[in-house]
Formats: structure tokens, sequence, C-alpha cells
């Protein structure tokens, strides 16, 4: 019988042992691994921290009682919010754009001002 050869993923070297090893060793696996998804991995960590903190400083200004809730763009900016960052963004029936952070979104207005607005109910098909 024939021992197959298989080469390391990570270094290179021939690997003995099982015929299904990709790797010499763990640490030969992590190497691998971190090169594949870490810098990318650590960038999709960034933005989806960026994300809920949006969707949070939203959630903290428009209260659960109300659905829309005016405040200003500077008063956003101050608290941390990034207008860079949003999930997705819809046109309303009067051709306004909301920027969404999940559930949460907002317009701009006139004079810097900000409207924050909730995602209704059952209009998943919208997103
Ligand atoms: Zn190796």
């Amino acid at each position: 019988m024939i021992a197959e050869t298989r080469t390391c993923l990570s270094c290179g070297k021939t690997i003995r042992g099982r015929t299904d090893k990709k790797f010499c060793n763990d640490n030969c696996r992590n190497t691998y691994n971190n090169a594949l998804n870490g810098n990318s991995n650590k960038y999709i960590r960034s933005i989806n921290y960026l994300l809920r903190r949006n969707r949070r400083l939203l959630e903290k200004i428009l209260p659960v009682s109300k659905h829309t809730i005016k405040t200003t763009r500077q008063k956003l900016l101050n608290k941390g919010f990034r207008f860079r960052y949003f999930t997705h963004t819809q046109l309303n029936a009067k051709g306004k754009l909301y920027y969404f952070c999940y559930e949460y979104g907002y317009f701009l207005l006139e004079k810097e001002q900000v409207l924050i607005v909730r995602r209704k109910e059952n209009t998943e098909e919208e997103l």
C-alpha cells in the first residue's frame, strides 16, 4: 500500500499520520486560519460594532411610546453616532431616503434636523 503524501496547508511540510489531516499541528492550523480570516473578521467585527452602537443610540433617543422623534445631526454626532454606517436604505412613498441601522432609521430634514423612526412591524418584505 502506498502512503499518500500530503503537505501542510500552512507551512508546506509533509504531513504524517491520518490522511485527512490538513495541517501538521494546531499551530499551523491557527496560523493558516488567522491569515485567511483574521483581518477580514476584525474588519467585520468593527463594522458590526459601529452598526450596533448606532442602533443603540437611536433606540435610546426614540421612546418606546413614540413612532418618531426629531433631534439634530449635531446631537447624534456628539453621542458618537456615525452617519457613514447603516444597514440599508429605504425610499418612502414621497421619495425620502431613510437610512436604517437594523430596525431604527432616520432621515435628514432641513436645518440639520434628523427625524428618527422605528421600522413598523410586518414590513420585512421591504427590507
Ligand atoms: Zn505545518
